[in-house]
């Protein structure tokens, strides 16, 4: 199974890919995921990325294909994967197809959570405050101004991959609004 969640932010990719993982045995590809974690090794990658993710922008095309390209060819995506914030743009969603068409691959499903973004800040604000009440750490991000330029980032330029897959019939759209299990719900429908 190879899937795209797509949504902007706070729309729930995150909590939805992670009960997909236990679902389907596939690994969950989140670009964030994996930019934060080179920003904490202080890599090459997490060094450039660093600066771009506090301002709420987007990491360039070239690294972040770079960083899928490198985790699609790992042992335990093989049997697939579902990816979580990537594609971000057009360029990334024509790279993945060249990645995966070289490799024989296809696509089973892309997945837009369609949310009302002006409850987005609200969400992102309780993400912020659960992490914290949980000791864990709080995404330096998930602060309401930065939050703002990031949705603005995804209207600008991610809003337009939905329609590009839509264009490739593989896109279906379910309502991000609905309560966590109801959304899992309609996901599991539409993978059968
Ligand atoms: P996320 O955890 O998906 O919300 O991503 C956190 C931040 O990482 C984003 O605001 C971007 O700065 C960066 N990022 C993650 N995925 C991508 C991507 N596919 N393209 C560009 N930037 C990305």
């Amino acid at each position: 199974m190879r899937l795209i969640l797509l949504g902007p932010p706070g729309a729930g990719k995150g909590t939805q890919a992670t009960r997909l993982v236990e679902r389907y045995g596939i690994p969950q590809l989140s670009t964030g995921d994996m930019l934060r974690a080179a920003v904490a090794a202080g890599t090459p990658v997490g060094l450039k990325a660093k600066a771009v993710m506090e301002s709420g922008g987007l990491v360039s095309d070239e690294i972040v294909v770079g960083i899928i390209r490198d985790r699609i060819a790992e042992p335990d995506a093989k049997k697939g994967f579902i990816l979580d914030g990537f594609p971000r743009t057009v360029a990334q969603a024509e790279a993945l197809d060249v990645m995966l068409k070289s490799e024989g691959l296809k696509l089973d499903a892309v997945i837009e959570l369609v949310v009302d973004q002006s409850k987005l800040v609200a969400r992102i604000v309780n993400r912020a405050a659960e992490a914290k009440a949980a000791g864990q750490p709080v995404r330096k991000d998930d602060d309401p101004e930065v939050f703002k330029t990031r949705l603005e980032a995804y209207n600008r330029d991610t809003a337009i991959v939905a329609p590009y897959y839509e264009k490739g019939g593989k896109l279906t759209k379910i309502d991000g609004m609905q309560a966590v299990d109801a959304v899992s719900a309609a996901i599991a429908k539409v993978l059968g």
